[in-house]
C-alpha cells in the first residue's frame, strides 16, 4: 500500500511530542507501533484488527482540529502532519491507524486556543477595572503575547529536533510546503481557509 498523509495533534512536553491516549513519545525519523492497549492482551502485530493501537491521524486539518481543545492546554497542542506506512488500517472518511510513521511537518498555529481571538482593547480594560475595581478576567494582550512568544520559540526548538520545517498552515499553503509534501489541492485549501478564520484582529 501506498504512503498515507495524515493530520494530528500532539501533546508538547519537555521539548517532544506525545501522543494523547497513550503513553508514546515519537521519536525523530521513523516510529513503529506496537500495542499498548491496556486491560487485553496485546495484539501481535500493531495496528491490530479489533483495538485502537497504531499512529492515528486524520485526513483533513478540518478533522484535527476539531479534536483540539485549548482548556486541556498546558501541555501545549501541536498540530502537525505525519506520513503512514506499513500495515495501514483505513478508517473510512475519518483516518488512519498505521504500523509505522514518521513526523513531516509542524504547524505554528493554534486556532483552537483563547489566544487567536480577538484581544480587548486596553482601554476598555481601564475602563473596567475602574468601574469594576478589578482587571478583566479576560487575559491582557501582553501576557498572551508574551506566553505565545515563548511557545514559538519551544515549537521552533521541536521542529529542529525532530528535523522538520515549521510554519504557519497559511504559509505552508502559500509556499507550496504543503503540495511539495503530497497534500491534495482540497486540504490546501481547507488549510489556507482555517488559517484565515483564525488569523487574530488587529
Ligand atoms: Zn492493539
Amino acid at each position: 500500500m501506498e504512503p498515507v498523509l495524515g493530520w494530528r495533534i500532539w501533546n508538547l512536553r519537555g521539548g517532544r511530542l506525545e501522543s494523547w491516549a497513550v503513553d508514546y513519545c515519537w521519536e525523530t525519523g521513523e516510529n513503529r507501533a506496537t500495542c499498548l492497549a491496556p486491560h487485553r492482551r496485546a495484539c501481535r502485530e500493531s495496528p491490530g484488527l479489533h483495538c485502537q493501537c497504531g499512529f492515528w491521524a486524520v485526513w483533513t486539518p478540518g478533522q484535527c482540529l476539531a479534536r483540539a481543545c485549548a482548556a486541556a492546554e498546558p501541555p501545549w497542542h501541536v498540530m502537525g502532519l505525519v506520513v503512514g506506512w506499513g500495515t495501514v488500517a483505513l478508517h473510512g472518511r475519518e483516518g488512519f491507524r498505521a504500523e509505522r510513521a514518521a513526523l513531516r511537518c509542524l504547524f505554528t498555529d493554534r486556532p483552537w486556543s483563547a489566544s487567536s481571538m480577538p484581544r480587548t482593547p486596553s482601554r476598555l480594560a481601564g475602563w473596567w477595572r475602574r468601574t469594576v475595581g478589578r482587571p478583566p478576567a479576560i487575559e491582557p494582550a501582553e501576557r498572551t503575547l508574551a506566553r505565545d512568544a515563548g511557545h514559538l520559540d519551544e515549537l521552533e526548538a521541536v521542529a529542529m529536533h525532530y528535523a522538520v520545517p515549521l510554519a504557519s498552515l497559511r504559509g505552508a499553503a502559500d509556499l507550496g510546503l504543503l503540495s511539495e509534501l503530497g497534500v491534495p489541492q482540497a486540504q490546501i485549501d481547507e488549510a489556507a481557509r482555517l488559517a484565515t478564520e483564525a488569523a487574530p484582529e488587529g
